[in-house]
C-alpha cells in the first residue's frame, strides 16, 4: 500500500521513533508563523472539515500497525493544524481500541482548544505538545499572524480549561523569535501564563533551519539563557542541537543519501524533494535539519522559497 498520509517513522529528537500521521493538506492552518519550517500558510482558516477522510487514514494506520513495528509514538502532526480535521476523534478512537500498546501525541498549535468539542476529540491522546509564542495581541499578530477570528486570549482560556481535563502529557512550547518576543515585558507575560496553564514541560525552540521569513534570526546561547532566566522555577527544557540523530534505529541513510545525490545535481527546496523523492514533507524536513546542522548542506532564500544545495568546504 502506497502511504498518503501518514509518513516515517521518523527519528524525533523528543518523541523517539515516532509514526506520523498529517490529516491535513499541505499549509492548511490557523496560523502562518514567520517561522514555520514548511513555508507560508496557503490556506488560513479556521473551518473544521474533514479534509481527509478519517477512513483513509485509518485504511493506511491499520495496514502499517498491523506489522507491529516498534514505535515510541504516533504523532498527528504535518504541515498544517492537525485538529483542523473533524475527523480526528474518530482516529483517536480508532486507534486506542485497536493498537493500546502505542502511545499518541499531538502537535498543535492549541489555537482551536476553546472550542469544547476539540477538547473532546483529542482527550483520549497521551501527549499534547501545543505552541505559546506570545500573550500580548499585538506580538501574537506579529509572530503567529492569526487567522482574523482568533484572540490570544481565548486560546489561552482554551489551554487552561484543556490542561484542567486532560490525563496525560501537556508539553508546551515556546518559539522565541528574537527581537520579537523576547523583550522583558512579554517574557514577564509568558512566564505568568504557563503558570496558569501548568504545562508538565516547557520546551524552548529556536530557529533551526530556515523558516518562511528570512528575517528570523536563531536566538544565541547568551540570549537563550536570559529567556530561561524569567522562565526559573518552571520546568522548562531547551530543546537541544540533535546530534543524536543518526544514532535513531530509524534514520535512514538511504534516504540521506537519496536526497544528496538529488541536490548534488541542482540545489531544491524541501518541497521539490518531498515531491521528487516520494517522502513527506516532514520527513524531508527532518533529514534537512540533520544535514545542515553537520554542515553538509547549505540554504539559500531565492524567490521560490528556501532552496538546499551541497555546501562546498572551504580550503
Ligand atoms: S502553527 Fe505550525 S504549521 Fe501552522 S504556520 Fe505555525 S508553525 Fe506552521
Amino acid at each position: 500500500m502506497k502511504y498518503k498520509h501518514i509518513f516515517g517513522p521518523v527519528p524525533s529528537r523528543r518523541l523517539g521513533i515516532s509514526l506520523g500521521i498529517d490529516p491535513i493538506p499541505f499549509k492548511t492552518c490557523t496560523y502562518n508563523c514567520v517561522y514555520c519550517e514548511c513555508g507560508a500558510t496557503t490556506n488560513l482558516t479556521t473551518d473544521r472539515k474533514e479534509y481527509i477522510p478519517g477512513k483513509d487514514i485509518i485504511a493506511e494506520l491499520k495496514d502499517y500497525l498491523d506489522r507491529n513495528p516498534k514505535l515510541d509514538y504516533l504523532t498527528f502532526s504535518g504541515s498544517g493544524e492537525p485538529t483542523l480535521n473533524i475527523g480526528i476523534g474518530k482516529i483517536i478512537n480508532f486507534l486506542k481500541e485497536n493498537y493500546p500498546q502505542y502511545k499518541i501525541a499531538i502537535l498543535t498549535n492549541g489555537s482551536l482548544l476553546y472550542q469544547k468539542e476539540v477538547r473532546d476529540e483529542i482527550i483520549k491522546a497521551d501527549l499534547i505538545m501545543p505552541s505559546l509564542d506570545a500573550v500580548s495581541g499585538t506580538i501574537f499578530k506579529q509572530i503567529n499572524r492569526a487567522h482574523r477570528g482568533l484572540e490570544i486570549q481565548t486560546i489561552i482560556s482554551g489551554l487552561i480549561e484543556f490542561r484542567k481535563i486532560f490525563k496525560g502529557k501537556v508539553w508546551l512550547e515556546v518559539f522565541i523569535a528574537p527581537g520579537i518576543n523576547d523583550t522583558e515585558e512579554e517574557l514577564k507575560l509568558l512566564r505568568d501564563t504557563i503558570i496558569r496553564i501548568d504545562p508538565d514541560h516547557v520546551q524552548i525552540n529556536s530557529l533551526d533551519r530556515p523558516g518562511t521569513e528570512s528575517w528570523v534570526k536563531p536566538i544565541n546561547n547568551i540570549s537563550l539563557k536570559k529567556v530561561i532566566s524569567y522562565f526559573k522555577g518552571l520546568p522548562v527544557e531547551i530543546i537541544a542541537n540533535f546530534e543524536s540523530r543518526e544514532k535513531i534505529a530509524s534514520f535512514d541513510y538511504n534516504i540521506e543519501e537519496r536526497i544528496i545525490a538529488t541536490i548534488r545535481r541542482r540545489p531544491c527546496t524541501a518541497e521539490d524533494l518531498s515531491e521528487t523523492l516520494g517522502i513527506h514533507i516532514n520527513e524531508t524536513n527532518k533529514y534537512l535539519q540533520s544535514l545542515l546542522e553537520r554542515k553538509k548542506v547549505e540554504s539559500q532564500n531565492l524567490e521560490r522559497g528556501i532552496f538546499f544545495k551541497i555546501k562546498i568546504r572551504e580550503s
